[in-house]
């Protein structure tokens, strides 16, 4: 084995997913919805499939979902996209990640990451040869201290990654805060990644900024998302990273020579998604505000300490008040004894001693699914 992976384990979601299923648990751990895709958007994929669109796609994406992504990206956040320049479609945000990684970093590059962080960057950034800088976002309000950001800046700086709205914390970054990044990062000639797979899960009053869409940012940022949260498709592994031409011409010839292109149909059916109406999108955004509510209510009941999310849809908490068990531990026991699943966020952190106390749950669930995990943590306190 490649002495670059051997440091890396096992997924915690493959991890946790598998312990739920041997003991029959609720599975609030690995983010992934328990209820279907909208039927109209299944509908456009097995038509496509009918229709004969089973051969490669186009390498950078079908041109009906690069049309669709643009006219997306200027009905809600005013972008101004070509879609022959400025888009790479990928096998889920996790390739557009992995691709962005590879085109932007040389080895020894730093790359600053706010911790604790979706857990595939750190190993892209080491499998890439870049060295990880962390900047944590602190407990309890999930931001990051000023000072610290700038401190972690240096001339080795070469790209910094955002995720906004936050996984696993919720935090949802103002604009005075992605401006404040934006200045470091053209001080220090940083490029930025943008992870934004949550941009329809954003809870009132907090609302979703591009940061490509702040002036000085268009020109450094690499923005990624996907269809899978956003039309309840996770399995379909359809995402896409958007940027300036020559962001996204290196973009594509990672791409080109990874997976080459993603899976046809579906670029199909996203392209249809993408421009459900307007009333899609605030359903989804009421049925999730309903869910986090659901969810928050029953924990409260619980001697976990809550942090409300402003966005995506996880609640972190911190399990201190009820023990001293570790994080990995406590989400074991909680499969095992009480038969609910989460993922220990100790696991999104480089330094995992900053996370010990703290597991994330996820709410992109059926109600009834919410309602049977919310009877079971009735007995969290005798654990
Ligand atoms: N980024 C974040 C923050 C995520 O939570 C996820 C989880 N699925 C991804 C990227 C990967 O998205 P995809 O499933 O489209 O590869
Ligand atoms: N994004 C999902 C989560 O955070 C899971 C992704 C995965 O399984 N790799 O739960």
């Amino acid at each position: 084995m490649n002495s670059r992976l051997a440091q890396f384990g096992s997924s915690v979601f493959a991890e946790m997913t598998a312990l739920a299923r041997a003991h029959h648990a609720v599975n609030l751990g690995q983010g992934f919805p328990d209820f279907d895709t909208p039927a109209e958007v299944k509908e456009i994929a097995m038509r496509a499939i009918a229709d004969g669109h089973n051969q490669y796609a186009v390498s950078h994406g079908e041109p009906v979902l690069r049309a669709a992504l643009a006219e997306h990206a200027e009905r809600f956040y005013n972008q101004p996209l070509n879609p022959d320049e400025n888009i790479c479609v990928t096998s889920g945000a996790s390739e557009a990640l992995w691709c962005a990684i590879q085109a932007c970093i040389n080895p020894g590059d730093e790359v600053i990451v706010f911790e604790p962080s979706f857990d595939v960057y750190i190993p892209n950034i080491v499998m890439a040869g870049g060295v990880v800088v962390p900047v944590t976002l602190h407990a309890p309000s999930f931001r990051f201290n000023r000072e610290e950001l700038r401190a972690a800046f240096s001339k080795r700086t070469r790209l910094l990654i955002l995720n906004t709205p936050h996984n696993p914390t919720g935090t949802v970054f103002t604009r005075d805060e992605i401006e404040f990044i934006r200045d470091l990062c053209a001080e220090y000639g940083a490029l930025v990644i943008s992870d934004e797979v949550y941009e329809h899960i954003v809870f009132a009053p907090n609302a979703h900024i591009r940061p490509a869409t702040i002036e000085g940012m268009g020109e450094r940022t690499i923005t990624i998302s996907s269809g899978g949260k956003t039309f309840s498709c996770t399995g379909w592994k359809c995402g896409w990273a958007l940027g300036t031409k020559p962001l996204i011409d290196a973009v594509r010839r990672v791409h080109q020579f990874t997976v080459f292109a993603g899976a046809t149909p579906f670029h199909y059916a996203i392209a249809h998604a993408l421009r459900l109406t307007d009333s899609f999108y605030m359903q989804l955004l009421s049925d999730y505000t309903r869910r986090k509510d659901m969810l928050l209510a029953a924990l409260r009941q619980t001697p976990l300490h809550i942090h409300e999310p402003e966005g995506a849809y996880f609640i972190t908490a911190d399990i201190s008040p009820l023990t001293t068990d570790d994080g990995i531990t406590f989400s074991k026991r909680m499969i095992t004894e009480i038969g609910v699943a989460t993922i220990p966020s100790q696991k999104f952190y480089v330094n995992e001693e900053h996370g010990r106390s703290l597991i994330r749950f996820c709410f992109c669930k059926k109600d009834e699914t919410l309602n049977k995990a919310a009877e079971r943590m009735l007995s969290l306190s005798s654990l």
